[in-house]
């Protein structure tokens, strides 16, 4: 799940660094976010709905001993964020079937012995368009672009102009009114990481923070609205939108893929 920039008053600037111990716990939550879209992933297919696939990530996500997190996070009513299509976070899970050609992003928050791990795939749904499959791609990527410089030393400035860089370069917009997050023992933590801005501002990247990098990139205008339901979070002008996310490690010597669908962070291309 991604956030609203905080007002100033909201602020607190507490930063958290994770001794070894504490980035394992994190890694452990995460791993079974990675599982869990994994198994989604292979579940998506035509006819689908979105509120089977909900029910099938709580069940595995409570056989391996977690807790989904978003469950009952501000009154959100289920365990995955399925957005398809038009949607770019937070949708509903409910009877809409997958078709032929939809993109669905799915978002997946686990808590796990008191340590969290959130983590986005957008996956097509059997053949899609060449635009839609060329959005999935360029999101993938820009996250990847932003995961790079997760690295200490760096500013989060660093990561948000990489991705918007990414984004915009292939004709695509960021979303600006939803960010990244710092993740540990909540599931939202400062500092927020937005995925757009100029490089070398905003905090200092320390080793042992844990962000949560989510870009939302929309095929057309980077403009968004939020449904009457008060979750689902739309493209103003209608057109497709795409989400990855991972949550990662900022080390000394480069980014820790906490999330990695491996397991251990170092076969995804950073
Ligand atoms: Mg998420
Ligand atoms: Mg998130």
């Amino acid at each position: 799940m991604s956030v609203r920039p905080a007002r100033a008053a909201e602020k607190t600037d507490v930063v958290y660094l994770r001794d070894r111990q504490e980035i394992e716990a994190i890694r452990a939550a995460a791993q079974l976010v990675a599982r869990t879209l994994g198994m989604l992933g292979r579940a998506v297919r035509p006819g689908v709905t979105t509120g089977e696939l909900d029910r099938l990530a709580e069940e595995f996500i409570r056989d391996h001993g977690g807790r989904p997190a978003f469950k009952g996070y501000r009154g959100f009513p289920a365990s995955i964020c399925p957005s398809v299509n038009e949607e770019v976070v937070h949708a509903i899970p409910g009877p809409r079937p997958l078709r032929e050609g939809d993109l669905i992003g799915i978002d997946v928050g686990v808590e796990k012995d008191g340590f969290y791990g959130d983590s986005a795939c957008t996956f097509p749904v059997g053949e899609v368009g060449a635009v839609a499959g060329r959005l999935v791609e360029v999101t993938r990527a820009a996250l990847m672009e932003g995961v790079a410089r997760a690295r200490a030393g760096n500013r989060v400035g660093d990561i948000s102009h990489a991705i918007q860089s990414h984004v915009e370069r292939h004709g695509f917009s960021v979303v600006r009114t939803l960010v990244g997050h710092g993740i540990g023992r909540e599931m939202h933590e400062e500092p927020q990481v937005p995925n757009y801005g100029p490089p070398d501002r905003g905090p200092r990247l320390m080793a042992g923070q844990v962000l949560a990098i989510e870009p939302m990139v929309n095929a057309g205008g980077a403009e968004v609205v939020t449904r009457p339901d008060g979750w689902t979070v739309v493209t103003k002008d209608g057109s497709l939108s795409a989400h990855f996310e991972h949550t990662v490690a900022v080390g000394r010597d480069g980014p820790e893929i906490l999330s990695a669908a491996d397991g251990d962070g170092t076969k995804e291309e950073v």
